[in-house]
C-alpha cells in the first residue's frame, strides 16, 4: 500500500506561542513548493515521551524540541548524535522509518555558521573567545568553538559555580572569570559571546564594561529582541564586527529541514524577513 501521508514537523516546548520556528520552516516549505507543514506543539512534561511515540503515526517525520524539554528529548531518543551527547540536550529529533528516535543538536552548528555568513573573515583560532553567560545556550556555543578550533574559552557567568560545571566538563582550554571582572575578558578576546538573557527585551541590561573590546574583535549577542543589541551597538561604535542572534536561529534550522523534507534550504534575506514579519 502506497503512503500519501503529508510530511508534518514541528516544535514542542512550553510555552510555545510565541517561537519564531514555524515561520522560519513555512517559509522554508513555500520556496522550495514542498507539501508538508510545521506546526507549534504545547507539550507538558510528563507528555513528553508519549508524545514522541505517537507523532510518526500521524505522519510526523520529525520535530524540533525547545525550553523546557532539551535535556528529557535527550535522554528519551534511541539514537544521539557526538554533538548533542556533548552539548548534553538535543535540539532535533528524526523520526526513523523503523521507529527509532534520531537525536541531534543543532545550536553549535547554527551559532558558527551564523558567524561564517556574517562575519566571512572570522576565524575560530585566530584568539581566545569571551562566552558571557553559562546557561543551556553556553554549552552549545562552548562546544563548537572549541571543535572550530578556539585556543581557550574565557567564561564568566554571574553564578561561578554553574562556569566551573562547565569548565570540568569540557577542560582546559576553559578558563572561568569572575563576574564582576568579566569586562578584563575583553583585552584579550577576538571572539565576544554573549549567552545571557540580559538585553533581551523585559530583561535586565547588559552592564560588563566594555572599554577593553579589541577593534578586532568579532562580536556576537544570541539575544535577537531587539536584534540590535546595547552589546552590538557599542561594538559596532568601538569599530568591531557585529553578528546578531537571529541568523544563529536561522542556520540552526537547516539540518533539521534537509532531513525532514529532503531539501537543504538557503539562510538569506528574504528568510531574514519572513521570521521577523
Ligand atoms: P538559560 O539556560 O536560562 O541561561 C540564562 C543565562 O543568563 C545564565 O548564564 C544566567 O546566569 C544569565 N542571566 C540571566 N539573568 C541574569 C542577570 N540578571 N545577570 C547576569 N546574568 C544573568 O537560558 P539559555 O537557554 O542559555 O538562553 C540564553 C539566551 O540566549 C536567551 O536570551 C535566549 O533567548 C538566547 N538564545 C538564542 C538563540 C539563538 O538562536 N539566537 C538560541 C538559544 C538561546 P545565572 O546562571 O547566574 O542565572
Amino acid at each position: 500500500m502506497s503512503d500519501h501521508r503529508i510530511p508534518l514537523a514541528g516544535v514542542i516546548g512550553n510555552p510555545i506561542a510565541h517561537s519564531r520556528s514555524p515561520r522560519l520552516h513555512r517559509h522554508w516549505l513555500k520556496t522550495y513548493d514542498i507539501l508538508g507543514d510545521y506546526i507549534p506543539l504545547h507539550v507538558e512534561g510528563d507528555d513528553l515521551e508519549v508524545v514522541l511515540k505517537t507523532l510518526p503515526k500521524m505522519g510526523f517525520v520529525g520535530v524540533n524540541v525547545t525550553i523546557p524539554h532539551k535535556v528529557h528529548a535527550l535522554h528519551i531518543a534511541d539514537q544521539v548524535t557526538d554533538r548533542a551527547t556533548l552539548i548534553g540536550a538535543a535540539n532535533t529529533l528524526t523520526f526513523l522509518a523503523d521507529g527509532k528516535i534520531y537525536a541531534d543538536n543543532t545550536d553549535g552548528y547554527g551559532f558558527i555558521e551564523n558567524l561564517r555568513q556574517n562575519a566571512p573573515d572570522w576565524q575560530a583560532n585566530s584568539g581566545p573567545a569571551a562566552v558571557f553567560g553559562a546557561g543551556g545556550a553556553a554549552r552549545a556555543v562552548i562546544v563548537s568553538l572549541l571543535d572550530a578550533g578556539a585556543p581557550e574559552i574565557l567564561l564568566s557567568n554571574r553564578t561561578r559555580a554553574k562556569a566551573e560545571t562547565l569548565r570540568a566538563e569540557f577542560g582546559s582550554r576553559v578558563t572561568v572569570v569572575e563576574w564582576v571582572q568579566a569586562g578584563n575578558m575583553l583585552e584579550e578576546a577576538t571572539t565576544v559571546v554573549n549567552t545571557t538573557s540580559l538585553g533581551m527585551k523585559g530583561a535586565a541590561e547588559f552592564r560588563v564594561p566594555l572599554d577593553g573590546l579589541r577593534r578586532d574583535a568579532v562580536v556576537t549577542d544570541l539575544v535577537y529582541t531587539p536584534l540590535r543589541t546595547p552589546l552590538l551597538d557599542t561594538a559596532e561604535k568601538m569599530g568591531c564586527t557585529t553578528v546578531d542572534g537571529l541568523g544563529m536561529l536561522l542556520h540552526q534550522g537547516v539540518p533539521g529541514f534537509e532531513r525532514w523534507f529532503g531539501t537543504r534550504p538557503e539562510v538569506d534575506d528574504a528568510l531574514r524577513r519572513a521570521v521577523l514579519a
